[in-house]
């Protein structure tokens, strides 16, 4: 059995949790102490707000051991949210959070005519058929560093992306029907 948290902030907590659930070798529980973090073997930063989660983040002293759960190797998935949170760099951004994963994200980077949008895509890593990603006030990683391995690329923008123990996503499986990218997580912890 492996225990799997999810930060339980802010976002889209419990349709991460449900997904989990579908695995029997999953525990599944919501973050929101440094007590409950420091019983997971892998944890998800849900979509949601990064600006919010970022700042209840600090107000609840998390930025600190959750960073050095990280950087120690604790297998970390951020989407849309998430991965704003891991980035190292937001750009046109002074401000970054758990400033982990090589990368420089740019938010709500496809403009408020496609606040939201779908499609279908065959992602490699992945899965062998095509997926639903969908998008919602997303992120896109504008530049890579480091040891990150693209996943992912829609329109020439890097969407989903790799570096050791760090997953990050523009885009939110947890709202499709789909569980290849929850299997892969899960698989990257086991
Ligand atoms: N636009 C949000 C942000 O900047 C992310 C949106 C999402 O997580 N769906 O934090």
């Amino acid at each position: 059995m492996i225990t799997i948290g999810v930060l339980g902030i802010q976002g889209a907590v419990s349709e991460h949790i449900d997904k989990l659930r579908s695995f029997n070798e999953v525990k599944a529980i919501v973050v929101k102490t440094k007590e409950e973090l420091n019983l997971v073997q892998g944890i998800i930063i849900p979509g949601g707000e990064s600006t919010a989660i970022g700042k209840l983040l600090e107000d609840f002293s998390l930025i600190e051991p959750l960073r050095e759960r990280i950087e120690k190797g604790l297998p970390v998935w951020g989407t849309c949210a998430g991965m704003i949170l891991l980035a190292k760099k937001i750009s046109k951004d002074p401000k970054a959070y758990l400033k982990v994963m090589n990368i420089e994200v740019k938010r709500n980077a496809y403009g408020s005519q496609l606040e939201s949008f779908q499609e279908q895509k065959i992602i490699k890593e992945i899965s062998k058929e095509p997926i639903p990603i969908v998008f919602i006030r997303a992120p896109y990683v504008e530049r890579i560093w480091g040891t990150v391995d693209i996943l992912a690329e829609v329109d020439g923008k890097i969407v989903a992306c790799r570096e050791k123990n760090m997953l990050a996503t523009s885009f939110h499986p947890e709202l499709t029907e789909d569980l290849s990218f929850h299997k892969y997580f899960v698989e990257m912890i086991s």
